[in-house]
């Protein structure tokens, strides 16, 4: 039997209430390594986060980070984005990929927000989920992170590690989302979805998890599908825990995976 089939099999038989303590657990353990986890867009408002979230989709935070100054000086608000030319929108955020599309969103977002909300960002998943390329992701990551309403954020990173942790068997984000949703206190919502894409970026990758070099072995049922050698598995690690890191100067909150 390989070492993740084992591991699969110690906690096939796992009651509810295991799960949510032992989910709970791998939470505190995830605060304890990702102290500095956090929303890693750039905004001072939520119009700015709300924008900077839509950009992100296909790219990476910091390349978002990046443009967003340019644009929000340009256009500060949603009315001033509701009356730009498409053109000019396109040419700033051109390096998040997927221009064309992105901007023709922005400007449409805006024009939504100046004509049903008065040019604010409404504080209402069933309000956020009717704008132009606003998904209950986004809306997630506007009402935690900006709004103070506690939720979870399914991306890929989150939506990866909650299988492999066995906190959901569904493969559909809503159901996800719930399914995470039930193992925690509402309050923890949002900065457990921090520290999941963080541990998602850094260790548990997509392709080739550092699993011999993972704080939450002992805990995930998973444990096994990925590199166990702890030397390998540490070569694997990326960004401020990434072999030669610190002598480099990385910053803990550098992203560089794209969503
Ligand atoms: S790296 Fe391996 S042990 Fe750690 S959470 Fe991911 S699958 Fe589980």
């Amino acid at each position: 039997m390989t070492t993740a089939e084992k591991s699969a099999r110690r906690f096939a038989r796992e009651t509810p209430l295991g799960r949510t303590r032992r989910a709970r657990k791998i939470d505190r353990i995830l605060t304890e390594v990702y102290p500095h986890a956090r929303c890693e867009l750039d905004f001072e408002n939520p119009f700015q986060l709300l924008v900077a979230t839509v950009l992100s989709a296909q790219t990476t935070d910091i390349r978002v980070n990046l443009v967003t100054p340019e644009l929000f000086a340009a256009f500060p608000d949603s009315r001033a984005l509701a009356a730009a030319p498409v053109e000019e929108v396109e040419q700033i955020i051109r390096s998040t990929g997927f221009y064309r599309a992105k901007a023709r969103n922005i400007v449409a977002l805006a024009q939504e927000l100046v004509e049903r909300f008065d040019g604010e960002v409404p504080d209402r998943m069933a309000d956020l989920i009717t704008l132009p390329g606003t998904g209950r992701k986004t809306a997630h990551v506007v009402l935690g992170n900006a709004f103070d309403q506690p939720g979870v954020t399914v991306d890929t990173h989150v939506s990866r590690l909650a299988q492999r942790f066995a906190f959901t068997g569904a493969t559909d984000p809503v159901k996800i989302e719930h399914d995470i949703a039930a193992l925690f206190p509402r309050r923890d919502l949002t900065m457990l979805s921090h520290r999941l894409i963080f541990h998602g970026r850094r260790i548990c990758h997509a392709r080739r998890p550092a699993c011999g070099a993972c704080p939450v072995a002992a805990l995930c049922p998973s444990f096994g599908i990925g590199e166990l050698d702890p030397d390998a598995a540490r070569s694997l690690l990326k960004y401020e825990m990434a072999p030669g890191a610190a002598k480099q100067g990385q910053s803990p909150t550098e992203p560089g995976v794209q969503r």
